[in-house]
């Protein structure tokens, strides 16, 4: 059995997910790359194997609960634990907008791909994480989610951040003593979701990511964390 930290990583073929695989694969961690379109993912993995990084590929499309069992049984399988779930994954709906005009649905859509799924994900994934010396769940957040500065506009994924802090908030206090879960803000990066205008390099956006996986102490649980700092919910 590896001693390397075994690290789950939702929507890990591009942007914030990619660079916290590539990241962690550098520091050593075996890398569980997942991602929907495999296509995508094994594109990630050619692309880290190029820099003399290694990552395993597996598919996981988050909404579908199919798709996380199957990923359950693989990582069980192939290590009979985890360390470290990361989930990366989101949506950040072009239809979205203020509270007043925004579609149900979309609303609707944005809660499944951004609070919904982390919480199904991390239910299913709980069995192997009680089987780590140091589990940790990650939970990539957004200070748009934080009530403590919450504003009009993108009220959908405003409101599936703040769910998605509510859920870390539930389970740190279910798992404590069991498992480290956090919420993080990587702030604003230049990816295809924050765009060319954002104040981040990914790279900076996500060295917190890797902190909070493999160098935050055990006892930080239940916090909301942005660039190594706990920041108000
Ligand atoms: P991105 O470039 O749009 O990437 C989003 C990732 O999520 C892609 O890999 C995408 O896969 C994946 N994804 C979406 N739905 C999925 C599903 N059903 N199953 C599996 N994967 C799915 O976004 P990003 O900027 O890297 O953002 C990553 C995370 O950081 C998100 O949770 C976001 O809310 C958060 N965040 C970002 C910023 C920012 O400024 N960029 C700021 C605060 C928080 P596909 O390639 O298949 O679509």
């Amino acid at each position: 059995m590896t001693e390397k930290p075994i690290i789950v990583v939702t929507g890990g073929n591009r942007g914030i997910g990619f660079e916290i695989c590539r990241q962690l694969a550098g520091r050593g961690a075996q890398v569980v790359l997942t991602a929907r379109q495999p296509e995508a993912g094994k594109e990630a993995v050619k692309k880290l194997a190029a820099q003399q990084l290694s990552a395993e590929f597996h598919s996981l499309n988050v909404t579908d609960p199919g798709s996380a069992r199957a990923l359950l049984d693989h990582v069980e399988r192939a290590f009979g634990r985890l360390d470290v779930l990361i989930y990366n994954a989101g949506i950040y709906p072009k239809e979205d907008s203020s509270g007043l005009n925004v579609e149900v649905e979309t609303v609707r859509t944005t809660l499944e791909t951004n609070m919904l799924a982390p919480l199904y994900l991390s239910q299913t994934m709980a069995p192997l994480l009680k089987r780590s010396r140091a589990a940790r769940i990650i939970n990539v957040s957004s200070g748009m989610g934080a009530l403590s500065e919450m504003q009009g506009d993108h009220a959908a994924y405003r409101i599936s951040k703040t769910a998605l802090n509510a859920v870390t908030a539930i389970l740190a206090a279910e798992l404590r003593g069991v498992a480290a879960v956090n919420s993080i803000c990587p702030g604003w990066v230049r990816t295809d979701m924050g765009g060319p205008n954002a104040e981040r390099d990914v790279s900076e956006g996500l060295a917190g990511a890797v902190w909070m996986a493999l160098d935050a102490p055990q006892s930080l649980t239940g916090k909301f964390v942005r660039d190594r700092e706990v920041i108000p919910w």
